[in-house]
C-alpha cells in the first residue's frame, strides 16, 4: 500500500460503471455510529504507529524491497500512508468521491511502478489485523465490535477493488503504448529500415569473405556484434522486438558466427586446408538464414498495424478470444451454434527440408487461399501459428460441421500446390474439430479441438477426428 499525496479533484475521473456511491454509503449505514466512530477514532489517534507496522513489516519482505528503501519511507511513503488511513476512516466529512479518487490515484502510482498486486493484499491484511487488535482492546459490545470489524474489512475491500481496476486499466495503456513506442524507435519508414540492416548485414559479410581471401593471418574484423548490424539489432531492435521469437534465433546465430564460425573459417584460411571451402558455405547459410529472420521480424510490426498475418493475409489469433466470445453471445441470442477447427498441416518440416523456406512459405499462402475460398464468407480463418490454421464455422447446425470439415480435408488432399521454380507438391493436413456445447469458456473448445488435432495425427494424420 503505498499511498501517495491526496489527487487535484480534476484528475481521474472515476469511470462511469463500476463506481457506486452507495457500496460505501451502504457500508457505512450498516454500522452503528459508536462502532465507525470508535473505527475512527483507533485510525486517528494510532496512524503513525500504523504505518510503522505496515512498512516495519514489508521492508522484512524480499519482494517489497526494490520498492522500498528506508529513505523514502522515511521521507515520503510514512506519512502518505497515514494520510490515506484517515481519508479512508474519516468520520467527520466522509466525502465519497474524494475517496474513490484517491484510491484511483494510487492504483495509478502502482501501475507506474509496476507493484505487484499481491503486494498490495499483504499491506491491506497487515493493517486490518493492527486495526483489529485495537478494536478487540476498546470498550465496544460483542455485537457493535463484530461490525466494526466488518466494516473495516469492506472499507479495505471497496478501496482495493478500485485500486485494481485503476490498477488494470492504466497496465493495459502501458502495454499499448509500449506498441507504440515499438514502432516508433524503428523511425518513419520501417521498410527502408528493414533495407539498411539487410545492407548493413550483407557488408560486413563481404567484409569478412573479403578479408579471409586477402589477407587472413590479419587480426580478425570487428565481430558482427560489433558492426553497424549488430549495434542496431542489439540496441534499436531489441527495443522494437523483444519477445519475439526470430530476435531471439537471429542472437544466437550471431553468437555461433562470432564465436564459432568466423573464428573457424580463418583458422582455416590460414592453413589452407580443404574445410574452408565447407566452412564459407556454413558462413552463407548462417547469413542467409539472418536474412530471412530480419524479414520476418519486420513483418511482425506490419502484423500489429493491421491485425492480419502478413504471409497468409489471414486474420490474427489474436482476435480468436473477441470472435469467440461473440458467437457465443450470438449462439444464445439466435444463431444455431459454431465450431472450431484446428488445421495442422502433416509433415510440413519435410516441405521446408526439402523445398527451403521459400517453398514452405508458398504452400502456407496457398493453404490459406484454398481455406478461404471454401469456407463461406460468414466463417472466419486464423493463422493460429507456423502451419497451423484456425477456423470457426458460425451459424452452423452440429450435423453440418463434420461434411464441411471432412470437405476441407479432402480439398487440401487434393490440391496441387505450386511451388517456384515450377515444382508441384502435394500436401495433407490433419483436422481437430469442436462443436460449441454451451460451455462459456472459449479456450475449452479450442483445448478439445486441439486434442482432438492430436488424435488425428496419431491414427495416422490426413484425417478428421470429430469426436
Ligand atoms: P506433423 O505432421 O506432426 O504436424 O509434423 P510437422 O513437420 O508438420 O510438424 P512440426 O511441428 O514438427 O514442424 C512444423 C514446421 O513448420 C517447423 C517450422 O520450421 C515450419 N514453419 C513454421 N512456420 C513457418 C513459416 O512461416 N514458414 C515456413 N516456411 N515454415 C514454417
Ligand atoms: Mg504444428
Ligand atoms: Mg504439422
Amino acid at each position: 500500500m503505498r499511498a501517495m499525496k491526496l489527487p487535484s479533484s480534476s484528475s481521474s475521473a472515476p469511470e462511469a460503471g463500476w463506481f457506486h456511491p452507495d457500496d460505501w454509503h451502504g457500508l457505512r449505514a450498516r454500522v452503528p455510529d459508536d462502532a465507525h466512530r470508535t473505527v475512527a477514532g483507533i485510525v486517528r489517534e494510532h496512524t503513525a504507529e500504523l504505518a510503522t507496522v505496515f512498512y516495519d513489516t514489508l521492508l522484512h519482505e524480499e519482494r517489497a524491497r526494490p520498492f522500498l528503501t528506508h529513505e523514502l519511507v522515511g521521507q515520503r511513503l510514512h506519512g502518505s500512508l497515514q494520510q490515506w488511513l484517515l481519508t479512508l476512516f474519516n468520520d467527520d466529512e466522509f466525502d465519497v468521491r474524494a475517496v474513490v479518487a484517491l484510491q484511483e490515484h494510487v492504483g495509478q502510482v502502482h501501475a507506474r511502478i509496476q507493484l505487484p498486486i499481491t503486494l498490495v493484499s499483504r499491506g491491506a491484511r497487515i493493517l486490518k489485523d493492527a486495526i483489529s487488535t485495537h478494536l478487540r482492546q476498546s470498550p465496544l459490545g460483542r455485537e457493535s465490535l463484530s461490525l466494526a470489524q466488518q466494516y473495516v474489512g469492506g472499507a479495505f475491500d471497496l478501496a482495493l477493488e478500485v485500486m485494481s481496476t485503476a490498477y488494470l486499466r492504466d497496465a493495459r495503456r502501458d502495454v499499448r503504448s509500449g506498441e507504440a513506442y515499438r514502432l516508433l524507435s524503428l523511425g518513419q519508414n520501417v521498410a527502408a529500415e528493414r533495407e539498411r540492416q539487410r545492407a548493413a548485414l550483407l557488408e560486413w559479410s563481404q567484409q569478412v569473405l573479403l578479408q579471409m581471401h586477402m589477407a587472413p593471418e590479419q587480426e580478425q574484423l570487428a565481430p558482427l556484434r560489433r558492426s553497424e548490424f549488430g549495434l542496431w539489432m542489439h540496441h534499436k531492435g531489441g527495443a522494437s522486438f523483444e519477445g519475439s521469437p526470430e530476435l531471439a534465433e537471429i542472437r544466437t546465430a550471431m553468437s555461433r558466427l562470432d564465436n564459432d564460425i568466423v573464428p573457424a573459417l580463418f583458422v582455416a584460411a590460414r592453413q589452407g586446408g580443404t574445410t574452408t571451402a565447407q566452412l564459407a558455405r556454413t558462413f552463407h547459410d548462417e547469413i542467409d538464414q539472418i536474412q530471412f529472420l530480419l524479414v520476418r521480424l519486420f513483418e511482425r510490426l506490419g502484423e500489429i498495424e493491421s491485425g492480419r498475418d502478413p504471409l497468409t493475409q489471414l486474420l490474427n489469433r489474436r482476435f480468436i478470444p473477441t470472435v469467440m466470445t461473440r458467437e457465443i453471445a450470438l449462439t444464445r441470442q439466435e444463431s444455431c451454434g459454431f465450431a472450431v477447427l484446428l488445421i495442422d498441416l502433416d509433415h510440413f518440416k519435410k516441405v521446408n527440408d526439402g523445398h527451403g523456406h521459400e517453398g514452405g512459405d508458398a504452400v502456407l499462402r496457398q493453404a490459406a487461399e484454398l481455406l478461404l475460398d471454401r469456407c463461406r464468407s460468414g466463417d472466419y480463418v486464423f493463422r493460429y501459428g507456423g502451419e497451423e490454421f484456425l477456423v470457426i464455422l458460425v451459424d452452423i447446425a452440429p450435423v453440418h460441421v463434420a461434411t464441411l470439415a471432412e470437405e476441407l480435408c479432402q480439398a487440401l488432399r487434393n490440391h496441387v500446390f505450386r511451388l517456384p521454380r515450377d515444382q508441384n507438391l502435394r500436401v495433407t493436413a490433419s483436422i481437430g474439430v469442436a462443436v460449441y456445447d454451451g460451455h462459456p469458456d472459449p479456450q475449452r473448445l479450442i483445448q478439445l479441438a486441439d486434442k482432438r488435432l492430436y488424435q488425428a495425427k496419431r491414427a495416422g494424420r490426413n484425417q478428421v477426428v470429430i469426436v
